[in-house]
C-alpha cells in the first residue's frame, strides 16, 4: 500500500484572510472529515472554525466552546448532518473524552468534527484526521500548516 502524506503551508496577514481561507478549505472536505486544530491560545483556532463553519453553510454564529467543551451545528446538506466544534482546552482526563461520547462521534461519517488542543485526546487521536498547526508569526501574522495522511 503506498503511504503518503501532504503537507501545505498557508500564511494569513489578518483575521479575515485566516477566515476566508478556511472558508475555501472547507470545500475539501467530506463527511466523517476530522480536524485537529494545534497552536498557543490566540494562534487563530476558533477564527479559522469560524470560516469553516461559514463555507459549509452554517449561518449561526460560531462561539468558542470552551466553556462548554462542545457545541453542535445542524448543516442542511445529504452528506453531512452536524459540525461539531469541540475545545477540549479544559478537559483533564481521557475519561471525560470518553463521556464525551467524542470517539463515535469522530467515527460518524454524516459530521465534520473541529477539535482545539488535540493533544489532550491521547491514546483517543484519531487516524486519518486533518492535521493543521497554527502559528503566530507576529501580531496579525498566522503560518497554518495542513496535513493529512492517505
Ligand atoms: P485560538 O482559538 O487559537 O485561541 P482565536 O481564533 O480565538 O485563537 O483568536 C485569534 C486572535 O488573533 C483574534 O483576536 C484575532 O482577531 C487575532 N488575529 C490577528 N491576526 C490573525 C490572523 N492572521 N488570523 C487569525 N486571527 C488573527
Ligand atoms: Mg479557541
Amino acid at each position: 500500500m503506498v503511504h503518503f502524506s501532504q503537507t501545505r503551508e498557508v500564511i494569513t496577514k489578518n483575521l479575515v484572510e485566516t477566515q476566508q481561507f478556511a472558508e475555501d478549505f472547507a470545500q475539501s472536505l467530506t463527511g466523517g472529515a476530522v480536524l485537529l486544530l494545534y497552536g498557543d491560545l490566540g494562534a487563530g483556532k476558533t477564527s479559522f472554525t469560524q470560516g469553516l463553519a461559514k463555507g459549509l453553510g452554517i449561518e449561526k454564529r460560531v462561539l468558542s466552546p470552551t466553556f462548554l467543551i462542545m457545541r453542535t451545528y445542524t448543516l442542511n446538506t445529504e452528506e453531512v448532518k452536524y459540525f461539531h466544534h469541540v475545545d477540549l482546552y479544559r478537559l483533564q482526563t481521557e475519561q471525560e473524552i470518553i463521556d464525551l461520547g467524542l470517539p463515535e462521534l469522530m467515527k460518524n461519517s454524516s459530521t465534520i468534527t473541529v477539535i482545539e488542543w488535540p493533544e489532550k485526546l491521547g491514546n483517543l487521536l484519531p487516524k486519518n484526521a486533518w492535521k493543521l498547526s497554527f502559528e503566530t508569526q507576529s501580531e496579525y501574522e498566522r503560518k497554518i500548516t495542513i496535513q493529512h495522511d492517505n
